[in-house]
This record gives C-alpha cells, structure tokens and sequence, in this order.
C-alpha cells in the first residue's frame, strides 16, 4: 500500500522552518553580541594557566566573585603545581574553606597538583582528554580550559549557557543534558567564535537572563529570543506589554 505524503511533507516543511528559525537567531546573537561585546573575557583573575585552571576547579557550584576573594592569598602560597603537590590537607584547606564543597576541592587540588607534576611536567595539558584525567575536571571545565587558554573552539555549557541557549531558542527545548545543548550550539556556530560565544552567554546568563527572574523588560535581545515571544510579544487583540503564555 502506498505511504500518504501529505503529513511528511507539513512535517519536513516544519522542521525546515524550524531550522531556518533557529539560523536567524543564531544569526542576531552573532551580530548584536560582535557589535556590543566584541571581546567579552572570563571574570576569574589568573596570571597563568596553572593558576585559571585552579580557579575554574574552585569555581563549580560557586560564583566567579567568591573565587576571586580567595585565589590572591591562595596563589601566593601555592604559586605552582609542585607547591600544591608537597602539601597536605590541613594547610590548604583554610585557604578555601569558604569556597562551597571545600573538603572535596581540597581533595582535587591536591591530586591534581601531584598529577601536572607528576605526569604533565608541570604543565597544564592542552586536550580536553587529558584534561579530564586531572581530578575535578570534568567535560565543562576542561572545555573552559581549552577554549580561553587555547583559543579552541570547545564549548564549556555551565547552567547559564545551558539556560539562556534553552530560552533564545538556540537549541532543543527538550534538550537534557549539557552535552547536548555544547553539541547544537558547537554544530550552529562558526568554530572561531566558540569562545566568544561561550562568554556571551555566561555574561547575559549572570546579569541579565537570571535564573529565577530573567530581566526580559530591559534585555537587549528580547527581539529575537523564543521565550520572550512566548511570554510577551504582542498577538493582534492583546496588549503590547500583557504576558500570554
Ligand atoms: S528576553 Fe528574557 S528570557 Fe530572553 S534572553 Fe532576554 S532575559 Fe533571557
């Protein structure tokens, strides 16, 4: 029997338009942010990669200003990886005591500093792989890593980047897991503007896009995002400002 075409044909017209949709937006992200924030950085303070490294580690479930509140006394004691590497629990530990998950970042610092030392020569690798072999460094962290040390075009999704991609309409709204948030954005952007990129939505997610109340009202690029259509762009009989949900 022959398979009716109709349906396919909507559906695939749907998902083509779908896709030129989310192009667009990819597209407005791109222009607004190269044109408002064409050098956007990490706000973590380091001098080195040894010392970024640490900071991003310290950084997991803990804000970017807390980090930079301990990291001066921190580095001054511990400048380098054999620094951490011949300490002991008890004396790094107050350094951080008021980072959140201390004992366990205590843990991943020390081993960490045995392994660059011990492994690396000293040295931070520079491949997400042998990143991801130092303890406390997962896909996210070693993506951060690769992408502001090494100018590679790694995504790091934190909760901002995996919020604010979600809202914009940049990727699946069913979307679950980081991984698959890094892999659509990675495929819809250029590779050079990866890093960048990565810093456009942590900065909009930390200061604008907030998790529980995210400032639509005054956001600069509420034009083309997909919840601010849902929620607040006009339909032809309601009011300009009334939420429609
Ligand atoms: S309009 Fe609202 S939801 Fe969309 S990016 Fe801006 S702050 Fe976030």
């Amino acid at each position: 029997m022959k398979r009716p075409e109709g349906p396919v044909v909507v559906f695939g017209a749907f998902a083509y338009f779908r896709a030129m949709l989310r192009k667009e937006r990819y597209r407005k992200l791109i222009a607004y942010f190269a044109q408002h924030q064409p050098d956007p950085e990490t706000e973590l303070q380091y001098r080195n990669p040894f010392e970024l490294l640490v900071a991003v580690v310290l950084s997991a479930q803990c804000t970017d200003k807390r980090v930079n509140m301990v990291t001066p006394a921190l580095f001054e004691k511990f400048p380098s990886p054999a620094h951490l590497a011949a300490s002991e629990f008890e004396e790094l530990f107050p350094y951080i005591r008021s980072i959140s998950y201390p004992n366990n970042k205590t843990k991943h610092l020390l081993g960490l500093g045995k392994m660059l030392t011990e492994v690396f020569n000293g040295e931070v690798p520079q491949t997400v792989e042998e990143l991801q072999k130092l303890p406390g460094v997962g896909r996210k962290t070693a993506n951060v890593i690769v992408s502001v040390l090494f100018d590679q075009p790694a995504m790091a999704v934190d909760t901002h980047v995996f919020r604010v991609s979600k809202r914009l309409g940049l990727v699946n709204q069913n979307a679950k897991t980081p991984l698959e948030v890094e892999k659509t954005l990675v495929s819809y952007l250029p590779k050079s503007l990866i890093p960048k990129a990565h810093h456009w939505l942590i900065l909009h997610g930390r200061y604008v896009c907030l998790a529980r109340k995210p400032k639509c009202k005054e956001c600069p690029i509420c034009e083309f995002c997909r919840y601010f259509e849902k929620n607040f762009a006009p339909k032809h009989s309601d009011s300009p400002s009334a939420p429609l949900n």
